[in-house]
């Protein structure tokens, strides 16, 4: 078992194999040694360090979620535990591969005939190809499931996309970007793979952004882009699947949630013993310890709510309201976790070079991405109650 200081305050990390093991070290490792000491720089810049992708490659940790088509495998528990170390360190980064190897990845692998995964996948996992995902719109963001305005039209072996989406991470750079629009003819929500330089399709870089600012949201037009009937994926023929990737990278983002609140606690647990005031390390005085017990508190029953998610989707047990319930109450705990976090450095608190004022400012996009608090919450009310509330 871990030594009391350690955050993961249950040994969840016994619950992984050998192997498994290895691979959150490894992450761990190249987070704390290549991505923290320089991570302020680019968060302050509004930059993505794109150097890192080679190092981040070599991790082997795209795709862990799925099997086969050249990912690494290795299971939910795992695929969620290396979330958290991402994010523990820098919730951007934690985003880029959310991004990457949940939204992009995963829906290929959900909603791709096997063909599309043979294509696509496999460049992915290696990180040589880069993935984006496209649901949300300026004018629609919690109502995407019947508000989609972005069109698709059939032409031929071909179709036309028009529309706009807002806040599309990774999509400035992205090789891929899988973009979901409407079937004007039968009204159903379909997905695309859109490749980086197809004719009408522009991406513009949104920034002044308070939280992730690493992270490259982009606005996307879509004038008239035309892709072939073999770049739609072929299993996805209605919102219904959409929503299938989104119980996937809802759970990913609840670790995350747990990583990021996680990163803030373990530095004012250090703050704590270091910082002297009246004479004696500000750890010592009990309203300190109180801050750090509930910030322990929130980091751990959020680990551990989603380490019992990971279960249910190995088993594939798991359905939206689980992903739900796990996305609304982590990201509640890691809100309140940062703000102890900040409180307990004081003026410092605020102060980039100290860590946690990112936590802090970071929280605030996972707070509100992937749906929002209210929207995941809508999803378990309903499952609870047999009565659908979202309008
Ligand atoms: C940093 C960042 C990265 C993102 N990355 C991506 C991405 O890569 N791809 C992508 O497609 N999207 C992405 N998003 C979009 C994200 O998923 C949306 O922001 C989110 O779904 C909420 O939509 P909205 O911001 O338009 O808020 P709105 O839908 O306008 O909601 C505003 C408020 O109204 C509330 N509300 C809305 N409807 C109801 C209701 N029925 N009942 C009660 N309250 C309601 C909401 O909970 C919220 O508090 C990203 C967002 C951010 C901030």
């Amino acid at each position: 078992m871990p030594n009391a200081a350690d955050a993961d305050f249950y040994g969840l990390e016994q619950l992984l194999d050998d192997a498994g093991r290895d691979a959150v070290q490894r992450t761990r490792e190249f987070m704390t040694k290549e991505i923290e000491p320089v991570i302020n720089r680019y968060w302050t810049r509004e930059e993505f360090p794109f150097e890192a992708i080679p190092g981040i490659a070599a991790l082997g940790i795209a795709g862990t979620a799925y099997q086969g088509y050249g990912c690494p495998g290795g299971g939910p528990l795992l695929d969620g535990m290396i979330a958290m170390e991402l994010a523990r360190v820098d919730p951007s980064m934690s985003t880029f591969m959310g991004v990457h190897s949940g939204l992009a990845m995963g829906s290929i692998y959900l909603c791709g005939s096997e063909e599309q995964k043979q294509r696509w996948l496999p460049p992915m996992a290696r990180m040589e190809k880069i993935g984006a995902f496209g649901l949300t719109e300026p004018d629609v963001g919690s109502g995407v499931a019947g508000g989609l305005t972005t069109t698709a039209r059939r032409s031929g072996e071909e179709w036309v996309l028009s529309g706009q989406k807002k806040w599309i991470g990774n999509a400035t750079f992205a090789d891929y970007i899988v973009i979901w629009a409407r079937d004007l003819e039968d009204g159903q929500v379909k997905g695309f793979v859109v490749e980086k330089g197809t004719p009408g399709l522009a991406t513009t870089k949104m920034t002044d952004k308070i939280a992730l600012r690493v992270v490259q949201n982009a606005h996307i037009t879509l004038a008239d882009v035309r892709v072939p009937e073999a770049s739609r994926l072929q299993n996805a023929d209605s919102f219904k699947q959409t929503a299938k990737v989104l119980r996937l990278t809802r759970a990913g983002v609840a670790w995350q949630a747990v990583g990021c609140a996680r990163g803030a606690y373990e530095h004012a647990l250090d703050y704590a013993t270091q910082r002297q005031q009246f004479g004696k390390p500000i750890g010592a005085f009990q309203l300190v310890q109180d801050l750090l017990v509930k910030m322990l508190s929130n980091v751990t029953a959020s680990a551990c709510l989603c380490a019992r998610l990971a279960q249910l989707q190995a088993e594939g047990a798991a359905r939206d309201e689980h992903s739900a319930l796990a996305k609304a109450f982590c990201t509640v705990r890691m809100r309140e976790t940062v703000g102890y976090a900040r409180e307990l450095l004081g003026g410092n608190g605020i102060l980039l070079e100290n860590q946690v004022g990112r936590f802090v400012a970071d929280s605030e996009a996972i707070y509100s991405y992937e749906g929002t608090r209210e929207i995941n919450t809508l999803v378990v009310g309903r499952a609870i109650t047999g009565l659908g509330a979202f309008v």
